[in-house]
C-alpha cells in the first residue's frame, strides 16, 4: 500500500490532491516525509476573506510547509504553493486551504493531535515528546478551546478557577479560566498576559448574566485578579486556594535558604545546607528514609532555613480547621510568630497573609457549602489545568 493511499484515506482535502510523496531529510538530517499538494486542474481557489470561490490572481513565489501528524516518529510535512485570488468583495487575498487556518504552520489535524495530548500531559511534556515548540502546543490548545467556544453551552456555571501559566521562561504569562463544578470541569478561556484587563476580558466574554450565577471563584493571590474578581463578581465567594498559598510559602522558604547558604559560605562555616533544598521544601511524608534522616540532622541546627521550614510545616495545620473562626485564630497566631522570627521573607509572607485574611478564611466558609468536586478541584489544580475538556460537557 502506498503512503498516498493512506493519506487520502485519513484526510479529505478536496479539491486538492497529493502531487507526490517524498522521503527527505530536514536541515538537522532527520528523516521527513514531504507530501506535496496541488490544486486539481480547473479547481477555483477559495478566498480566505469571505470563503467564496474566485478566479486566481497569481501564485506565491515560495511553497509553504505545514506540519502534519508524524508517522512512525517521522515528521510529516505538507508542502503547498499558495495562490492568491482576485475576490470581488475582498480584493486580492491569499486562498484558503482545508488543512490549516490562517498563518498557522501546523495542520488542523496536528493541532487536534497536540491538544489531545495536552489533556494528559503538561504542555511542556507535549512539546518535548513531539519536538515542537511550546508555542505550537499553546496555539493548538487555544485552537481547540476557541473551536469549543462556538459550540459550547455556557449557562449554569457555578464555580470557576482563574490561574496563570507562564509562557516560556521570562515573564510572559497567560491567564486561564476554567469551570470547576462537580459534574463539569473544563477549560473555558485563555487570554494573553495576567493584567486586570486580561481578566476583565474574560468576564466580558462570560457576560453579565452568567457572571451572576457564579457562586465560587478560586484564584491565587495575584493582585490584578483579586481586584477584578471583587469588582465583577462581588456576590461570589472568592477563595484563595491552598495550592497557591503553599507555593508562595515555598518561595519564601527558598529565598531564606539561598541567602543563608551564601552567608554561611562567606563566614567560612561548613556547608551544612548543601543539597538541602528539597529536604526543606518537600513535605516530610514525601521524603525517602535517607532524606528523612538527613533532615533530622539538619533540624538540629538553629538556622533560619530550618526555622522557616518548621514554620511552613506548622502552617499546614491551617488547612485542617473546620470553622473559620478557629482557622482565623490560628492564622493570627502564626503571623505573630512569623513577625517575631526576624526572618524577612517569612515576615513578608505573614504580612501578605494578614492582608488577605478574609479571602483565606473563605476557604473554610466554602467548605461546608461547596460540592466535593470543587474542593477536589483545588487540590488537583495543577493536574486539572491540563485535564480539561475542550468544548463538550463531559460527565466525570
Ligand atoms: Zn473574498
Amino acid at each position: 500500500m502506498q503512503l498516498k493511499t493512506i493519506f487520502n484515506r485519513v484526510t479529505n482535502y478536496k479539491p486538492f490532491v497529493v502531487d507526490h510523496v517524498e522521503l527527505t531529510e530536514d536541515n538537522l538530517l532527520r528523516p521527513t516525509i514531504e507530501i506535496t499538494m496541488r490544486a486539481r486542474e480547473n479547481g477555483l481557489p477559495t478566498c480566505s476573506g469571505c470563503g467564496e470561490r474566485c478566479s486566481g490572481y497569481d501564485t506565491q513565489p515560495t511553497a509553504r510547509r505545514f506540519d502534519f501528524v508524524p508517522l512512525w516518529m517521522i515528521a510529516v510535512v505538507l508542502v503547498y504553493t499558495m495562490r492568491r485570488v482576485n475576490c470581488g468583495t475582498c480584493g486580492v487575498k491569499v486562498e484558503r486551504v482545508p488543512w490549516a487556518e490562517g498563518k498557522s504552520p501546523l495542520t488542523t489535524e496536528y493541532q487536534w493531535f497536540l491538544a489531545g495530548w495536552a489533556r494528559r500531559m503538561s504542555w511542556k511534556e507535549v512539546a518535548t515528546s513531539f519536538s515542537v515548540s511550546w508555542d505550537h502546543v499553546y496555539n493548538s490548545v487555544k485552537h481547540a478551546v476557541s473551536w469549543g467556544l462556538s459550540r459550547r453551552e455556557l449557562d449554569g456555571i457555578e464555580s470557576i478557577g482563574v490561574d496563570e501559566v507562564q509562557w516560556k521562561k521570562g515573564h510572559k504569562y497567560q491567564t486561564i479560566a476554567y469551570q470547576i463544578d462537580a459534574g463539569c470541569k473544563r477549560l473555558l478561556w485563555i487570554g494573553p498576559d495576567r493584567t486586570a484587563k486580561t481578566l476583565l476580558r474574560f468576564f466580558r466574554f462570560l457576560g453579565k448574566q452568567r457572571s451572576q450565577t457564579l457562586q465560587f471563584v478560586c484564584s491565587d493571590m495575584w493582585q490584578a485578579y483579586l481586584k477584578v474578581i471583587a469588582k465583577k463578581v462581588p456576590h461570589a465567594l472568592h477563595i484563595l486556594d491552598r495550592f497557591h498559598v503553599m507555593q508562595k510559602m515555598s518561595k519564601a522558604l527558598d529565598e531564606v535558604r539561598a541567602a543563608e547558604v551564601k552567608q554561611l559560605k562567606a563566614d567560612g562555616y561548613e556547608p551544612v545546607l548543601a543539597g538541602s533544598r528539597w529536604l526543606l521544601l518537600k513535605r516530610p511524608e514525601n521524603l525517602s528514609e535517607k532524606q528523612a534522616v538527613k533532615l533530622d540532622k539538619l533540624l538540629q541546627y538553629n538556622l533560619k532555613s530550618v526555622r522557616s521550614h518548621l514554620m511552613k510545616e506548622d502552617f499546614q495545620r491551617f488547612w485542617t480547621y473546620t470553622y473559620p473562626a478557629w482557622a482565623g485564630k490560628f492564622l493570627d497566631a502564626w503571623c505573630v510568630r512569623a513577625m517575631r522570627s526576624k526572618i524577612e521573607p517569612m515576615k513578608k509572607m505573614a504580612k501578605t497573609l494578614r492582608n488577605k485574611r478574609e479571602l483565606l478564611l473563605n476557604w473554610f466558609r466554602a467548605n461546608g457549602e461547596m460540592s466535593s468536586g470543587v474542593v477536589e478541584g483545588f487540590n488537583n489544580k495543577l493536574k486539572l489545568i491540563t485535564r480539561k475538556s475542550y468544548g463538550f460537557r463531559t460527565q466525570k
